[in-house]
């Protein structure tokens, strides 16, 4: 018997049958919801990426995009800019993200009443980490301690729709991942109507939160927040300040492509369009993708889940 005539053994022949099964992404309906998350740009020229993303981005639909605010508030203005525009250019409903650090009570409402003016009905409420990275976060003596609190503030300014952050991983100063999923239902019970969670990189870690919530008596909505990556390192740097996990597989897929940036490109999208897939299997229909104000990732990973586009900000116009 040679090599090619000899049957294949039973890890072989499991392997085989994931390959040869039918194409991953064939057949998908579309039906699932997704976002997109901005960061306010800081130039004009990163403005102009931003809304050519946004524009490239809206005939899929979305049930929403939000802007970022930055640590610290400090892009306060331009984060209230960019969600403007949003809501005055574009037919997306326009969410913006806002947090209690460094402002009183006072100065929240009269953030929040400026949104509600410029027809923005969706705040996504954070607590917010301190301007320097390693500092802990500390309350303004007049504001809010948690978003919870800044949840039921919010509601007694105006009937907003409050998403807010969950942690599949648990957020790094929780007691545990217990007190996490308590504080999670705290945030739902002041009035959030669904949590968006931090990025993670398997569906396991993600499904294990959904049933850990449930157990919790949590029955809203929870959309995985996905982090296309195609800079590891930055990535690194970042997941170890906010609780999730790279693994080492990670590492492995992308070493040797520093010079390399289109190949990055189509491993981002393969490793996060496959855990979009696995996501999906497992029932989940809403995705919310962190888009780096890139485009292209985002969507051809809704793209292979089915979404295909409609109506544009033109026609709206017209
Ligand atoms: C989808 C998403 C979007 C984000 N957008 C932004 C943004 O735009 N700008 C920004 O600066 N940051 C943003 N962040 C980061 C976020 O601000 C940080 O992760 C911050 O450290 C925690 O915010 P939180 O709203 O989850 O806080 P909280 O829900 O208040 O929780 C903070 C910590 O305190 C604990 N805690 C709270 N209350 C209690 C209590 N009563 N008893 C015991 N423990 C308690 C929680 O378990 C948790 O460990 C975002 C995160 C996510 C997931």
């Amino acid at each position: 018997m040679t090599e090619h005539t000899r049957p294949l053994g039973l890890n072989e022949l499991e392997e085989a049958k994931r390959a040869l099964d039918v194409p991953l992404f064939a057949g998908l309906s579309g039906d699932a919801d997704v976002s997109f998350e901005f960061f306010p740009p800081k130039s004009e020229k990163m403005e102009q990426t931003l809304w050519d993303s946004v524009v490239t981005l809206e005939p899929l639909n979305p049930r929403f995009v939000s802007v970022t605010y930055g640590a610290g508030g400090s892009t306060r203005e331009r984060t209230h800019a960019t969600v403007a525009r949003i809501a005055k250019e574009t037919r997306i409903p326009a969410a913006a993200h806002l947090t209690c650090v460094g402002a009183s009570k006072a100065e929240i409402a009269e953030v929040a009443q400026s949104y509600w003016e410029a027809g923005v009905r969706h705040i996504v409420a954070l607590r917010g980490d301190p301007p320097a990275e390693g500092q802990a976060f500390e309350s303004h003596p007049e504001g809010y301690n948690s978003a919870a609190e800044l949840v039921a503030g919010l509601k007694d300014i105006a009937p907003f729709e409050i998403s807010v952050a969950a942690y599949p991983e648990t957020h790094p100063e929780a007691n545990c991942p217990q007190s996490d999923l308590d504080n999670l239902k705290r945030k739902l019970d002041a009035g959030a109507s669904r949590a968006i969670t931090q990025f993670f990189f398997t569906a396991e870690a993600f499904f294990r939160f959904r049933d850990a919530a449930g157990a919790a008596g949590i029955d809203a909505e929870l959309v995985p927040g996905i982090l296309p990556v195609s800079n590891v390192a930055q990535t690194r740097k970042f997941a170890g300040m906010c609780g999730a996990e790279i693994p080492a597989w990670m590492n492995d897929l992308f070493e040797g492509l520093d010079d390399h940036p289109s190949a990055r490109q189509l491993i981002a999208a393969t490793v996060a369009a496959e855990l979009c897939r696995k996501l999906y299997a497992g029932g989940v229909r809403q995705f919310h993708f962190y888009t780096l104000n890139r485009a292209e990732l985002s969507y051809a990973i809704c793209h292979l889940l089915g979404k295909r586009p409609s109506g544009t900000a033109q026609e709206k116009a017209a």
